[in-house]
C-alpha cells in the first residue's frame, strides 16, 4: 500500500530498521523486522547504506521479506550520492520485481570517494524517479533543525520546496529532541508553502554514548531536560534505557495531541525498543 494513503487515513505508526552490518547474518534482519511487526505499525522501513558500513544490496530483500512474508508496508531508503541513473534505474526495477510501492529518496552523507556523479542533491534523485518510475510513492527526508550542511534554518527550508517541486509525496524528519523545534518547523512549512504530510522522527535514546553520537552525527540539539533525565540515570545502562524509552514517549503523546501526521520511530534494530516504546503508548491510552 502507498504510504500516502496511510497517512491520508489518520495517524501513522512506523519503524526504522537497517540491513545487517559487518558479520551479522541477513537473518538477524529478518528476525529484527518480524519482531518489529508485531508492534502493527503502519510500515517499517529499511535503510540504504551506500559504501557504509551496511550492505546496501540487502535493502531491497529485506524490504521484499517485510511485504511478502509479513505483510507490512515497506519503506526502502535509496541514497544517490556517487550513483548513476543506471544504478538507480536498477533499483527501481528490482523494487518493482518486489513489489514494493514506497521508497524514501535520499541524496545521502558525504563520503570520501563518492563524489557527485548524477545527482547532486536528493530533489535531482526525485525528479529522476518521478520521470522514471511515476506510480512510486516518494518519501524525502526533512530536518526540523536545518540540514547539518545547510547555513540557516532558511536556506534548509528552500532545499525542501525544491524537494517538494520535484514531486516528493511526503516527508519524514530527522530525530529531534526538543517538540518546540518540531513545531516551529512546521510554521516554517506554511511559511514557504510545504504541504506534504510530515512524519515525525523520534528517537528513544537508549545511553549517554548513543545519544551523544547521535547529536554530533545529524545536528540533533539535547535540551537540558534530557541532560536532567540522563544525569538522574546515572551510570545505570537499564536506567538510561527506561529513561530514553519514558521520554520518547512524552514526546509522541504530545506529538499526537498536537496534530502530528505521523511518527516513525528509529528503534535503530532493537526489537525490545520498539515493543517497550509501543506498551508505554498502549499504556498511556495512545494506542489500542
Ligand atoms: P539533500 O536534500 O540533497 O540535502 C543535502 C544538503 O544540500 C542540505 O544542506 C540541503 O539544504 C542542500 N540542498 C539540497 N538541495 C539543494 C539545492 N537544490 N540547491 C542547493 N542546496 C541544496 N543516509 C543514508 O546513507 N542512508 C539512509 O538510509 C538514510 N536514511 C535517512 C532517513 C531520514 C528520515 C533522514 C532524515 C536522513 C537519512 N539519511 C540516510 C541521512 C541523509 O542521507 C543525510 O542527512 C544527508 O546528509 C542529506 O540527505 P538529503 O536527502 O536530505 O539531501
Amino acid at each position: 500500500m502507498r504510504i500516502t494513503d496511510k497517512l491520508a487515513a489518520g495517524q501513522t505508526l512506523s519503524f526504522e530498521i537497517f540491513p545487517p552490518k559487518g558479520e551479522m547474518p541477513l537473518e538477524e534482519a529478518y528476525r529484527v523486522a518480524s519482531q518489529i511487526a508485531e508492534n502493527k505499525p503502519d510500515w517499517i522501513s529499511v535503510t540504504y547504506s551506500a559504501g557504509g558500513s551496511g550492505n546496501s544490496a540487502n535493502t531491497v530483500p529485506i524490504a521484499a521479506r517485510i511485504e511478502g512474508d509479513l505483510g507490512v508496508t515497506a519503506l526502502a531508503h535509496l541514497t544517490c550520492m556517487g550513483a548513476t541513473a543506471s544504478d538507480v534505474d536498477s533499483y527501481v526495477d528490482s523494487l518493482r520485481a518486489a513489489g514494493i510501492q514506497n521508497a524514501l529518496a535520499l541524496r545521502g552523507d558525504r563520503r570520501p570517494g563518492a563524489d557527485v556523479v548524477d545527482f547532486a542533491h536528493a530533489s535531482d534523485l526525485i525528479a529522476h524517479l518521478r520521470k522514471t518510475a511515476p506510480s512510486l510513492c516518494i518519501g524525502a527526508a526533512c530536518y526540523p533543525e536545518g540540514h547539518v550542511e545547510s547555513a540557516s534554518l532558511d536556506e534548509s527550508m528552500r532545499a525542501l520546496r525544491i524537494k517538494q517541486e520535484a514531486g516528493a509525496d511526503f516527508l519524514v524528519s530527522q530525530l529531534f529532541f526538543d517538540n518546540d523545534d518540531f513545531y516551529r518547523f512546521r510554521e516554517q512549512c506554511l511559511r514557504y508553502r510545504i504541504k506534504l504530510p510530515v512524519v515525525a522522527g523520534i528517537m528513544p535514546f537508549t545511553s549517554v554514548k548513543q545519544i551523544q553520537r547521535m547529536a554530533f552525527n545529524c545536528g540533533a540539539s539535547i535540551p537540558a531536560k534530557v541532560v536532567k533525565r540522563l544525569v538522574r540515570a546515572g551510570d545505570d545502562p537499564a536506567a538510561q534505557a527506561h529513561a530514553g524509552i519514558e521520554y520518547a514517549c512524552e514526546q509522541i503523546c504530545d506529538l499526537a495531541e498536537n496534530g502530528v501526521d505521523g511518527i516513525h520511530i528509529y528503534s535503530m534494530n532493537h526489537p525490545e525498543i520498539a515493543r517497550a516504546t509501543h506498551d508505554a503508548l498502549v499504556a498511556m491510552g495512545y494506542l489500542g
